[in-house]
C-alpha cells in the first residue's frame, strides 16, 4: 500500500469514529428532545370552584313619588270663555268636554303636554300652581299654557307670565 494510501485509509477511519461518537452523543439528545416536544402536557390544575359570594340582600328603596318631570320653561297667559278669548268656543267647555273651572283647567299644545296631565307651574316668585291639562287654543302652541279665568278682566290683569312647568303623577 501505497504510503498516501494508507495516511488516507487511517484519516478516515478517525473520521469514522468521529461520526460514530458525534451520533451516539446527538441521538439520545434528539430523542430526548422530541420525546419532550411529544409529551402531553398535563392539563392545568382546575382551580378549585369559588365559594359562592355571599347572597346581600338589597333593602327596597322606601316608597317615593315619582319625582315631577320638568318640561323647561313656558310662556303663561290666560284666558276666560268669552269670545274674545275663545271665539265659536266660547261655550265654558273645554275641547275634552270638562266644564272649564278656574283653578284646574289650563289650555295647552297637546302635542307637549297630553291631556289629562297633572302639571305644576312654578313661577320665578316660588309660588307653585297645580293644574289639569284640558283645553286646548289655537293660539297654544309648544311650550305656552293658557290658564283658565273666568273674568276677563282678571286673565287680562295677569298678563304673560315666564314659569317653569312640570308633569307629575299622581
Ligand atoms: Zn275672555
Amino acid at each position: 500500500m501505497h504510503y498516501y494510501e494508507r495516511k488516507a485509509r487511517n484519516r478516515w477511519a478517525v473520521i469514522r469514529v468521529y461520526l460514530y461518537t458525534l451520533a451516539l452523543t446527538l441521538i439520545p439528545m434528539a430523542a430526548a428532545l422530541i420525546g419532550k416536544s411529544l409529551a402531553v402536557e398535563a392539563p392545568p390544575p382546575k382551580a378549585a370552584p369559588a365559594a359562592p359570594a355571599e347572597i346581600k340582600t338589597v333593602e327596597p328603596p322606601a316608597e317615593r313619588p315619582p319625582a315631577p318631570v320638568s318640561l323647561g320653561s313656558f310662556t303663561i297667559t290666560h284666558y276666560c270663555p268669552c269670545e274674545l278669548c275663545c271665539g265659536v268656543w266660547a261655550d265654558g267647555y273645554t275641547s275634552t268636554g270638562t266644564k272649564a273651572t278656574e283653578g284646574r283647567t289650563i289650555a295647552v299644545d297637546p302635542a307637549v303636554i297630553p291631556y289629562g296631565s297633572r302639571v305644576v307651574i312654578a313661577y320665578e316668585d316660588g309660588t307653585k300652581e297645580r293644574y289639569t291639562a284640558e283645553d286646548c287654543g289655537g293660539a297654544i302652541r309648544g311650550n305656552h299654557i293658557d290658564v283658565y279665568m273666568n273674568s276677563h278682566q282678571a286673565a287680562l290683569a295677569e298678563g304673560v307670565k315666564i314659569a317653569e312647568v312640570y308633569i307629575v303623577e299622581e
